[in-house]
């Protein structure tokens, strides 16, 4: 069975008199293990449906099923206790602590969930345990990401979901960091739901998932993901 599965999914957010229908009955399921991309232009409904599956947002009609729970059902404080223990999240802009360390940033993460990996074991994992003790200052911008990539996984998160996280980044670095989480997701047997509108990113997934006009206008299952070299 499917892992995530969104079932006819409508928003729309009001303006005065004008109603915008962000996602407008989306549909489609991702397995246990995959790495998705959700692909499509700016204003398709991407970070829309991204923030209702991180529990950021709440649907008007529809289902969003992650394992096995209708999250659109949860009350706003099993919301809370979802995005704490269940979600991990990656920005394009890292979102890190700036006056607290690489390993720092990650421990905070790690010490508010109930199943946390050891910080320095999964800074070392994303490779900066060189760089633990680094201020997000004196990291480049890969490296900031690398950072927050530790603290989305040090959280054991069921789905992680990442917002345009080579956004920020140049071509080669941006690479590296979807190479990290493709190889780290893979061993850790993550399920991963990146949004982007860089369609560079689309061979390496497992499935893509193109949305258009707040609907779904493709879905490809990819038997044989390209690995990022
Ligand atoms: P994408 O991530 O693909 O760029 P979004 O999900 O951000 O698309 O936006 C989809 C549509 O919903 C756009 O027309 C956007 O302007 C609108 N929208 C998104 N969030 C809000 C909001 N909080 N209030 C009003 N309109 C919004
Ligand atoms: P990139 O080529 O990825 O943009 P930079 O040129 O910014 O990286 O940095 C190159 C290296 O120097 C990186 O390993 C980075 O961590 C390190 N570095 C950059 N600024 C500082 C700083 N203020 N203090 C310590 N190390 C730094």
């Amino acid at each position: 069975g499917s892992f995530v599965t969104l079932k006819d999914v409508c928003k729309s957010y009001r303006m005065g008199e004008v109603t915008i229908h962000a996602a407008n009955g989306i549909s489609f399921e991702i397995e246990k293990g995959e790495f998705a991309v959700i692909v499509g232009p700016s204003g398709a409904g991407k970070t829309t449906v991204l923030n209702m599956l991180g529990g950021m947002d709440t649907c008007d009609s529809g289902q969003i099923v992650v394992d096995g729970e209708d999250i659109a059902a949860y009350s706003r404080k099993q919301l809370i206790a979802y995005r704490r223990y269940d979600i991990g999240f990656v920005f394009q802009f890292y979102n890190l602590v700036q006056n607290l360390t690489a390993r720092e940033n990650v421990e905070l993460a790690a010490q508010i969930c109930k199943n946390p990996m050891y910080a320095e074991e999964m800074l070392r994992e994303v490779g900066l345990g060189e760089r633990m003790q680094n201020f997000p200052a004196q990291l480049s911008g890969g490296e900031q990401q690398r950072v927050a990539i530790a603290r989305a996984l040090a959280k054991r998160p069921k789905l992680l979901l990442c917002d345009e996280p080579t956004g920020a980044l140049d071509y080669n670095t941006g690479k590296t960091i979807l190479k990290l989480l493709q190889d780290t997701c893979r061993s850790l047997g993550m399920t991963v739901i990146v949004i982007t509108h860089n369609l560079a990113i689309a061979p390496m997934a497992d499935r893509i998932i193109k949305v258009k006009n707040s609907r779904v206008e493709e879905i490809k299952r990819n038997e044989n993901p390209v690995p990022v070299e």
